[in-house]
């Protein structure tokens, strides 16, 4: 096998530990900036301006409008936000929701965002950004979009719902599955997606068994640092666009969607890249797919998209989307074996 590759380390600067989100003032300053607009989702209001209030004189906003999939219309809402309080950087408080909001608001004015993720998506270290109009999703790829300062403070992810938690790091780890076999992946990025994969294997399962277990968390949030790294610096493949076209065509729910999904991309793929897949095996036992969906479901994963409201009907449009440009994948891609590969992950089948 070649061992050709390039290579090139992310410019952001990382911060993880517990209690560190209290350093955001700090972070606000040293990026020499004098007035934060805070973001967050409606849900997380509460938390976004009792950060607001923290940061004190170097706030001059919330905007808690964030929602999944980066809607551009919200996007404009919030621009018109920042323009009224002249905000001079962003500071998302969130899960991936949030953090796409704060990188729509970046893309279009370069203000520089701190980003304290509370979830597990990795969105935060990615400079990748996906926006939805008109019921499409599309992603766009820009030094801008990055976030400059990510805090990871473990203890905001405590009260992290455990099905959340769940779906939220078999969203992660798909990031590294597709790693393992990206056209450009390095060592670095190879080795960072074995660990995230890792880290997730064991902090999942103590999350459910205790989900305010500090190590547990802690390890989990490692995970998702790892997985959205090699997210941002390798390309994705088959997963992420069928996801993508679920998620921008259907709204089905995102972490939930690539949780489904996982075990059958990975499993497909497996079949032509079993070698750059070993590594799920080992960890997860058994075949590639077969391992992973046991994993799902010992972990109560959701496992059959009949469950998040899509009919058989709309799997022939998701299939005739996702061959639509496709992705580089390591597998060729053809329109009968996705829709077959919709209908397994429909009914919830393992992978065989
Ligand atoms: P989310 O941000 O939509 O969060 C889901 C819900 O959980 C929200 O209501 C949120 O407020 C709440 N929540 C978040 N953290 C919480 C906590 N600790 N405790 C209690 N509630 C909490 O979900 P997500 O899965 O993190 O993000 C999904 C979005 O992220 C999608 O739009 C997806 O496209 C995007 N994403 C983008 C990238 C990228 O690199 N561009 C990567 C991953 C995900």
């Amino acid at each position: 096998m070649s061992r050709d590759f390039i290579y090139s380390g992310s410019p952001a600067h990382i911060v993880f530990g517990q209690g560190k989100s209290a350093a955001a003032c700090e972070w606000v300053e040293k990026l020499g900036c004098t007035g934060a607009l805070v973001l967050s989702t409606p849900n997380q209001k509460s938390d976004a301006e009792a950060l607001a209030e923290r940061l004190g004189s170097r706030a001059v906003g919330v905007f808690t409008g964030a929602v999944m999939h980066t809607p551009v219309d919200v996007t404009e809402k919030a621009m018109e936000v920042v323009r009224e309080t002249k905000a001079d950087c962003i500071v998302s408080l969130g899960g991936g929701s949030t953090t796409g909001l704060g990188k729509a608001i970046a893309y279009r004015t370069d203000l520089p965002q701190i980003v304290i993720p509370t979830t597990y998506a990795g969105s935060e270290v990615t400079p990748i950004l996906g926006q939805t109009e008109g019921g499409r999703k599309t992603t766009v790829r820009h030094a801008s979009i990055l976030p400059e300062v990510v805090i990871y403070d473990p203890a905001l992810t405590f009260g992290l719902p455990v099905g959340m938690s769940v779906t939220s790091g078999l969203n992660a780890m798909a990031h590294a599955v597709e790693a393992l076999y990206a056209r450009d992946r390095n060592p670095i990025s190879t080795l960072m997606a074995a660990e995230g994969l890792r880290a997730f294997k064991t902090s999942l399962a103590d999350i459910i068994a205790r989900p305010w277990a500090p190590e547990a968390r802690a390890d989990a949030l490692y995970g998702a640092w790892l997985c959205g790294t090699v997210l941002g610096t390798v390309g994705m493949a088959l997963h992420h666009k069928i996801c993508h076209t679920l998620g921008g065509t259907f709204d089905t729910p995102h972490a939930d969607t690539h949780a489904i999904m996982l075990p059958h991309t990975a499993a497909y793929n497996a079949a032509a890249v079993p070698e750059l897949l070993a590594p799920v095996a080992d960890i997860f036992g058994g075949s590639v797919g077969g391992g992973l969906w046991d994993f799902a479901r010992q972990i109560g994963s959701p496992l059959a998209l009949k469950d998040l409201g899509l009919s058989e009907a709309d799997l022939d449009r998701a299939a005739d989307i996702a061959t639509e440009n496709p992705y580089w994948n390591p597998r060729p891609i053809d329109r009968e074996s996705m829709r077959a590969l919709l209908q397994d992950a429909w009914e919830g089948k393992r992978p065989a």
